[in-house]
């Protein structure tokens, strides 16, 4: 493909990106295809001669669009947003024109230098402790990380070797095996999945703590446990604490957190992948209080900043401490700038050597939207929560099962789990809008997640109508269900109903 090929293609797939976006409603938010229904309708070899680029535009519409989750669609209410923009999408295809990989700053000054300016610029605007800024007098800093997950596993990974290497000075008759085998992690049963699985990774054991009954997670609890295993010889390390749970957005107490942390030199991680956003609230004050006590926190720019994926921003007090963790060198990969406080090398900040220009779009996408564009985005998401829980708590058939947080509402039908676990099944057939549900203390409920690039109040309406209309169908036929047929037409609508689930068995069971 030439410039002038390329040219024609890039401004079709500009086009056709456009037209998708601005007719998002128009598709169903999941689609209807079943498992291994790309790998039917696709050769199971490249092609041996090139085709032409408007063949491969036409199959993008006729093969992968069909098997599209449409997450930009205000009708995606499952997980947290994942919201792209325009000027993201830009920064993204430019940053991928450029093809540069910036581990180090010779590599691309522009890609180092860019990263330390916008995370400064996001430090400010979500009004961070002034220790996380490049621009600080101290050791802190921030680095773009591809995911949550990364971030977290960067935390666990330098916190450990931190206290590696501060175990063996104060016990030098042990061996680094023992010390290894003996480190312990912290965290709550609220918290993500990837902080289980970031224990995996390091090879240390992670306590999910339990949450007291508002799903908070508090220092007596994180004290207690943390006595009891230096009591049984253990060395505890990391204590990963959230802002934002995925489950129901909780937030564990910070403060009384970092009091136990303080005390007994262990690590403080914050993850704040969701409500980060909120901390650029003037409003939303108390979800900060704390934050100029822990070691390093991540944000999600993916998830509320309008930024695409993948961009997770993560700030640490001391960035020393991960560098000369993760500190690994060679000759071709020094520079003659190396080592200067104002260009870190952000290789020695991850886990890959390679990097993306993810602050190319970072920086396109908080110029064009500005600061103010941003914190109204954040609000508008909030509004529309308060919106849906506003319908939920007009309707008797619900209850609300968390307080609304950010743009997080959970609630549920009420009754047992069967019951909520039947109307979003119905909803899920449907494809209209998609939910998923979560659990705590047994009870089952549904997450309904502000999501899309332009929700509108009319979206939530759409969605509630949704809803309940299906809670009303589905007790309608249950109460039908219930009662015995006394006359004609209620028998035949009892058999019409049985031969409907027959059928559905029948057809799932082939
Ligand atoms: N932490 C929290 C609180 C989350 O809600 C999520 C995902 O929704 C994650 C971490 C994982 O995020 P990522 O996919 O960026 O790793």
């Amino acid at each position: 493909m030439d410039a002038k090929e390329f040219r024609e293609f890039g401004k079709a797939a500009v086009d056709f990106v456009a037209d998708y976006l601005e007719n998002i409603r128009d598709h169903e938010v999941l689609p209807s295809v079943e498992p291994g229904y790309l790998l039917d309708l696709l050769p199971k070899d490249m092609p041996e001669e090139p085709e032409h680029w408007t063949e491969v535009l036409s199959d993008i519409n006729r093969v992968i669009k069909p098997g599209i989750t449409h997450w930009q669609s205000p009708n995606m209410h499952g997980y947290y947003p994942t919201s792209t923009s325009y000027p993201s999408i830009v920064g993204e295809m430019l940053a991928s024109g450029f093809g540069i990989i910036g581990f180090s700053w010779i590599c691309s000054p522009a890609c180092t230098e860019l990263e330390v300016v916008v995370m400064d610029w996001l430090a400010k605007f979500l009004k961070l402790p002034e220790h996380f800024q490049h621009a600080s007098d101290g050791p802190g800093g921030g680095v773009i990380q591809g995911s949550a997950s990364e971030a977290v596993l960067v935390a666990v990974l330098a916190a450990r070797e931190q206290a590696v290497i501060s175990c063996k000075e104060t016990h030098p008759e042990l061996s680094e095996s023992e010390v290894r085998g003996k480190l312990i992690a912290y965290s709550s049963d609220q918290s993500n999945s990837c902080i289980e699985k970031a224990g995996v990774l390091a090879a240390m054991p992670i306590k999910l703590l339990p949450a007291d009954d508002d799903l908070i997670l508090r220092g007596n609890t994180l004290r207690k446990a943390i006595e009891d295993d230096v009591a049984a010889g253990l060395i505890p390390v990391i204590c990963i604490a959230t802002l934002g749970t995925t489950g129901t957005c909780a937030y564990d107490d910070i403060d009384s957190l970092a009091d136990v942390c303080q005390a007994l030199n262990v690590w403080l991680h914050v993850d704040a992948a969701y409500a980060g956003g909120g901390f650029a609230l003037e409003e939303c004050t108390e979800l900060r209080r704390g934050l100029d006590r822990v070691d390093s926190l991540n944000f999600n720019l993916h998830k509320f900043m309008l930024v695409n994926f993948d961009c997770s921003a993560m700030w640490l007090k001391d960035a020393n401490k991960v560098v000369d963790s993760f500190n690994v060198d060679r000759i071709y990969l020094k520079h003659k700038h190396e080592g200067q406080s104002q260009i870190p090398d952000f290789r020695h900040w991850q886990i890959p050597l390679g990097r993306r220009f993810r602050a190319l779009k970072v920086w396109i996408t908080f110029r064009t939207l500005g600061a103010e564009g941003l914190r109204s985005h954040v609000r508008k998401h909030i509004a529309l929560a308060q919106q849906f829980e506003a319908f939920v708590r007009n309707d008797s058939r619900f209850e609300m099962v968390a307080p609304q947080a950010l743009g997080l509402v959970c609630f549920r039908p009420r009754g047992d789990n069967e019951h909520t676990a039947q109307l979003l099944q119905r909803l899920m057939e449907r494809k209209k809008i998609y939910m998923v549900k979560a659990e705590h203390a047994g009870r089952q409920f549904l997450r309904f997640a502000v999501c899309g690039m332009d929700a509108k109040p009319s979206d939530i309406e759409f969605a509630w109508t949704e809803i309940e209309t299906q809670l009303t169908a589905l007790l309608a036929e249950k109460s039908l269900a219930a009662r015995k047929p006394s006359n004609v037409s209620e028998l035949t609508q009892h058999f019409q109903m049985h031969l409907a689930s027959d059928s559905g068995t029948h057809e799932k069971s082939q």
